[in-house]
């Protein structure tokens, strides 16, 4: 008994380590990645989903390493986010989004990219100031920009509404990512001035369940009706699903059935191919 509790004990205690370890080797290069720029923005085309016209993207950091090998977003967004580095890689995506699409955006006023912030940022004057920078003119029109918000950086963020008023106030539209996955509560929803929630892929999957998930999305078309906003589903992977969510009411889409998320080269052949 003492020996199998020893093993379990080690490989516990090994997995720790690894897990440790690989949490402080991707913390410590992330500062030369900011300094070299190693992030790079891809661009999901966002759809209208009764009509399948392109109706601009969501911009997805990748993290390129010098060796050519990606790491997903998932394994280091929230790193950066506790460690406070997030801040300088949301610039470089801003910076991304100027160098990739500037021309394309103001040649195309039909066309919206969103960007994904978070709560650091939300607090942070120097995103701020960036953000009005590069939106000016000659540069990206404030109004094709559009910023992807969640409902726990909404919460968490004691200067949250005021700060949600400055960005609408600078011509932003907000959306509200992964919605129903947080702390949802209609208090909050009629506190901020939003634009479009972002019906979150967990409940476009479970529409073809029995589950109680599987009948969220017509009531959340129905609260965000009520409420004057537009919703979007993400992560939609087959037409019967795109059918039924255009069925509901819900106005736009993105996911594999229309496109992944594209090298910037590949989005802006896909926009002119329109
Ligand atoms: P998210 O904001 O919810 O982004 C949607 C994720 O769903 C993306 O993963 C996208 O590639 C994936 N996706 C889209 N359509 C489909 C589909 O049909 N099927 C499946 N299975 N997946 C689909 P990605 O690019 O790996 O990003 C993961 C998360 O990392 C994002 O979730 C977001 O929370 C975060 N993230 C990505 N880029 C940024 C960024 O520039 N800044 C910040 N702060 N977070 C980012
Ligand atoms: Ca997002
Ligand atoms: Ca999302
Ligand atoms: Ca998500």
């Amino acid at each position: 008994l003492l020996v199998l509790f020893c093993a379990g004990f080690g490989a516990i205690a090994w997995w720790v380590r690894r897990w440790l370890q690989s949490r402080y080797s991707l913390l410590g290069v992330m500062d030369d990645a900011i300094e070299n720029g190693e992030f790079v923005n891809y661009y999901q085309p966002i759809v209208e989903l009764a009509t399948g016209r392109i109706t601009g993207a969501e911009a997805l950091v990748r993290w390129v390493k010098p060796d050519g090998s990606l790491i997903r977003p998932d394994l280091f967004i929230p790193l950066a986010e506790e460690s406070g580095k997030i801040r300088g890689i949301t610039l470089q995506v801003l910076e991304n989004l100027e160098r990739d699409l500037g021309a394309v955006l103001r040649a195309r006023p039909d066309l919206y990219v969103s960007i994904n912030v978070t709560e650091p940022d939300l607090t942070d004057d120097v995103f701020f100031d960036a953000l009005a920078a590069t939106c000016s003119p000659g540069r990206l029109p404030a109004g094709q920009v559009r910023i992807e918000l969640t409902e726990r950086c909404l919460i968490d963020s004691a200067q949250g509404v005021a700060r949600v008023i400055r960005l609408r106030e600078a011509g932003h539209a907000i959306y509200i990512d992964d919605f129903g996955t947080g702390y949802s509560s209609l208090s909050y929803l009629q506190k901020f001035p939003l634009d479009v929630l972002k019906i979150d892929k967990a409940f476009v999957d479970a529409m073809d369940t029995e589950s109680v998930t599987g009948s969220v999305v017509p009531h959340i078309v129905g609260m965000a009706s009520a409420l004057g906003l537009h919703t979007l589903a993400e992560g939609i992977e087959q037409e019967g699903q795109r059918a039924r969510l255009s069925a509901m009411g819900v106005q736009y889409g993105q996911g594999w059935l229309f496109d992944k998320p594209l090298p910037a080269e590949r989005f802006i052949e896909r926009v002119s191919d329109e």
